[in-house]
């Protein structure tokens, strides 16, 4: 064994099958956080797979100067499902880099160099995405760039205080995720909307977890009804595969600087997203989310536990006596994985293909242990 960063889990897993995984003694796992959100569709859809297999049988790579059909389809698609207008597409292999690229076309758009983030953000770990991001331990011994002020998550006027004329970008998450799982209060993401055309900030909104149907619609802030400058997606979109996009607005696509990186828009993880948006809208994955979502959340309401937050299938439910307590009984007494979100959050992004009954388990197992 030579990995050093991760802290490796008790158990292995060899393969899975929809929203279940299975160790290599064969014991099948419920797998309520959908592996860091990246089984949308579930694990192993056959039309995920097929399509993978027959794009890696084609051609498994080609530099990106050259266009392929598989890229060009997947732009087009993003352009197509992007909130308001955001029809210019960046591809990349990461969430973390799809923050980059978009604070990078945010500086070289404006001129600016000062970005805007929210306590408890999370945003990545690569120097300028955890520059954006809150939580010390992270940030700790690495030097991160100092050009980002943090603000209050929730609060409007705050955020309007903080974003000048010397501003980039605003970059928020529509619903925080790592950080406890917060959904922005009603108007919040409207504020920064208005500070940012005030300014000349872009927007810019990390859908990274929030994205791809997980809160009920494609994107969490069409709910708010408002289209950020800049949207990033990753996680799911490649159902595992490395693939993450930069979908962004014309006038900061139209002075981006100099960008790029060798695997931008592979053919494989390209193949990859498309299925898992087309199995998303084909199987009207949202709409379970939503109403999956709703049950889920109202069912865990009445256990014993200090909140319940979320939306759709992103869940989070704070409880009295620490998450990693909680998530090791689930594991191993009831075969169900899941997430943390700090030290009090048990964190619920489940594949948005279960069911209430999957749900239920889910219940009745935490019902139990708390
Ligand atoms: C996971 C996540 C990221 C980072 O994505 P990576 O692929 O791990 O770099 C960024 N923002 C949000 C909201 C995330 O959930």
């Amino acid at each position: 064994m030579s990995g050093f960063v991760f802290g490796e889990k008790p158990i292995q897993i060899e393969s899975g099958e929809g929203p279940f995984v299975y160790d290599d003694g064969g014991t099948e796992y419920l797998d309520m956080g959908a592996s860091y959100a990246c089984a949308p569709v579930g694990h192993c859809h056959p039309d995920v797979v097929e399509a993978v297999e027959s794009q890696a049988s084609d051609l498994l790579f080609v530099q990106g100067s050259y266009p392929t059909g598989t890229r060009t389809a997947l732009y087009d698609r993003l352009a197509d499902v992007a909130p308001g207008d955001l029809s210019n597409v960046w591809l990349c292999n990461s969430g973390t880099e799809a923050n980059e690229a978009a604070l990078k076309f945010a500086r070289h758009a404006t001129g600016r160099e000062k970005v805007v983030a929210a306590k408890r953000a999370f945003h990545g770990r690569t120097l300028g995405s955890l520059a954006a991001t809150w939580k010390q331990k992270y940030r700790e011994g690495f030097a991160v760039p100092e050009n980002v002020e943090f603000v209050d998550y929730g609060d409007g006027e705050a955020l309007a205080d903080a974003v000048d004329d010397e501003t980039a970008a605003v970059v928020l998450e529509p619903i925080q995720g790592e950080g406890g799982v917060h959904p922005a209060p009603e108007g919040y993401l409207q504020a920064a909307r208005d500070a940012c055309d005030e300014t000349g900030a872009a927007l810019i909104f990390d859908e990274i977890q929030t994205g791809l149907g997980r809160t009920g619609t494609l994107w969490a802030c069409e709910q708010a009804g408002v289209a950020p400058d800049a949207l990033t997606v990753a996680k799911g979109l490649g159902s595992g595969l490395p693939i993450g996009a930069t979908l962004v607005a014309d006038w900061l696509a139209e002075d981006s600087g100099d960008h790029g990186s060798t695997f931008s828009g592979g053919p494989v993880p390209c193949a990859a997203a498309l299925a898992t948006l087309d199995v998303l809208e084909d199987e009207d994955l949202a709409a379970n989310a939503a109403s999956v979502g709703d049950h889920l959340r109202a069912e865990l309401s009445a256990l014993d536990v200090r909140d319940v937050r979320g939306e759709g299938l992103m869940v989070g439910v704070e409880v009295k006596r620490g998450a990693n307590r909680a998530l090791k009984s689930l594991a191993l007494n009831h075969g169900i994985l899941a997430l943390p979100a700090g030290r009090t959050v048990v964190r619920l992004l489940p594949p948005l293909t279960v069911t209430e009954s999957h749900a239920d388990r889910v219940v009745d197992a935490l019902a139990e242990e708390l």
